[in-house]
């Protein structure tokens, strides 16, 4: 390519995971982009690591919001976007020990979550969980509707939709530098340089690397690893019909995956970004929690692997153009949800992008701009000097 920049596109989106993927599939077919992933495939990172959950009871109340908008999209996707279905429905239940039952009201204080879940008791809850020790569980609530996301499915469909409408994905292309030359941004990459006026930065937890490249201000973004183990169920049992079951203060969380059973410790362990590993205390945690949980030894960890979970400070994702820098969109933060909110925030982050309204399913959820934007209050004030 030389050493001139290729001016041909409108949009640079740097990150070829989940959330760049899913931008890129709404701008295509009104822009010309190209996508840039430091990586050889797309979906190397978080969204290659996570435990695939869809649930409108997990997470804060955007993100509560965000996944109810996500899930027409997920459930019933637009005709030829997959050949296999995007989701398989698992209800999500929150075990409650005695020593938490005093927290129940406070977790239900949220209208959503209370009309939404229903509480079963302790031999309902076994029924359903016969995992579990006798006793542990004094209750729990149930969500019935959420799903298992096949994650591969859902990226695949966005790239796809991305290509299809000539979008490009430069592979290997690691972004090491970011000018704002004449009113384009100029991004250098070992396989070339890539202008356009519209940056987005949908680079994960690399997200506040890439704005100080652009020499723009951090938002304070926090990567935190999340590891996650598959065990075998004790033999006498098949898990595939259990619920996803988490703690109700989420200290660790297991589902059915493919036969075995997939437990986290819940940990989040702030570190800075990187290809994130598995450490043997956390593996340790998840089996303790495990094997407390269901009075049953862990004979072996089959497979063990962790991500990291990019968060801003109040826990929300940030989408909109910096309220400094011409021309620099973010599209990050987006947690532990990454993959079950896809869906809304493609869509709604290209409308920013494309300066149009916003999509009709924001005003029917209450998602506004300004709870997503870079310069909300929430964020401001947090921001590390
Ligand atoms: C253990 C675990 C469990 C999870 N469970 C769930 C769940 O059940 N449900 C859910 O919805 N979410 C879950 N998540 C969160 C979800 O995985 C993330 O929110 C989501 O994958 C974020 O997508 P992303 O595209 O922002 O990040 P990523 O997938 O990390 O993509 C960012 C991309 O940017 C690229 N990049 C970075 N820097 C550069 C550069 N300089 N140049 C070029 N490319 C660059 C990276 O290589 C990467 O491919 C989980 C995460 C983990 C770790």
């Amino acid at each position: 390519m030389g050493t001139s920049a290729n001016t041909a596109f409108d949009v640079v989106v740097i990150g070829a995971g989940m959330a760049g993927a899913s931008v890129a599939a709404h701008l295509a077919p009104h822009a010309r982009v190209v996508m840039l992933e430091q990586e050889e495939a797309p979906g190397y990172h978080a969204t290659g690591r996570s435990a695939a959950l869809f649930s409108e009871v997990y997470g804060g109340e955007i993100v509560r919001r965000l996944s109810r908008a996500s899930r027409d999209f997920l459930f019933d996707p637009p005709t030829g976007f997959s050949e296999t279905p995007l989701v398989t429905p698992r209800d999500t239940v929150f075990l409650v020990t005695a020593e938490q039952d005093h927290l129940v009201d406070a977790f239900l204080a949220p209208a959503d979550l209370a009309v939404s879940t229903e509480i079963l008791d302790a031999t309902a809850t076994a029924r359903l969980l016969p995992i579990l020790k006798p006793r542990y569980a004094v209750r729990s609530l149930i969500h019935r509707g959420s799903a298992d996301i096949d994650v591969d499915a859902v990226h695949r469909g966005f790239l796809r939709r991305f290509a299809r409408a000539a979008g490009r994905v430069v592979g290997r292309a690691a972004v090491t530098r970011i000018e704002w030359v004449g009113g384009s941004w100029i991004v250098t990459t070992p396989q070339g340089r890539f202008a356009a006026p519209i940056v987005v930065n949908a680079a994960g937890a690399w997200a506040d690397e890439i704005a100080a490249q652009a020499g723009v201000s951090r938002l304070g973004l926090q990567p935190m690893r999340r590891t996650a183990i598959l065990v075998d169920a004790p033999r006498s049992l098949d898990p595939r019909p259990w619920p996803m079951t988490i703690d109700l203060e989420e200290r660790f969380y297991f589902k059915p995956d493919a036969g075995l059973v997939l437990v986290s410790p819940a940990d989040e362990t702030p570190m800075p970004p990187c290809d994130a590993q598995p450490d043997e205390y956390d593996v340790a945690v998840a089996v303790d929690y495990f094997e407390q949980a269901s009075g049953s030894a862990v004979a072996q960890v089959k497979r063990r692997w962790a991500g990291l979970r990019t968060f801003a400070a109040d826990r929300s994702p940030v989408v909109g153009f910096d309220a400094q820098a011409a021309g620099f969109f973010w599209l990050a933060g987006q947690g532990g949800y990454g993959i079950q909110t896809a869906p809304a925030l493609g869509e709604l982050a290209a409308a920013l992008v494309l300066q149009q309204a916003l999509p009709d399913f924001a005003a029917v959820f209450g998602i506004t701009r300004q709870a997503l934007a870079p310069d909300r209050a929430s964020l401001v004030a947090e921001i590390p000097t």
